[in-house]
């Protein structure tokens, strides 16, 4: 049974470290000793938490990609 999966990913280089990603979705991001945020948990299969912290992150620092795996095909 195909699985619908996405993956998180996050620029450090562009985050201003607002930590409105972790304030939404603190199960897959966190803040860094850097006071960027990074991402904990990259691999999530439901998405939206992330889908909101994505909008509201102020430098569009964050990417979620939808993959679906489990179907034989890439
Ligand atoms: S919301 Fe964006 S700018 Fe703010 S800490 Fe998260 S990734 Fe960084």
């Amino acid at each position: 049974m195909p699985e619908e999966q996405y993956v998180v990913e996050l620029d450090r280089e562009i985050c201003m470290g607002s930590g409105v990603c972790v304030s939404y979705a603190a199960g897959t991001f966190a803040m860094g000793s850097d006071a960027a945020a990074e991402v904990t948990t990259p691999i999530v299969t439901d998405v939206s938490d992330v889908e909101v912290a994505a909008s509201g992150c102020p430098t569009g620092a964050i990417t979620v990609t939808r993959r679906t795996v489990g179907s034989g095909k890439q």
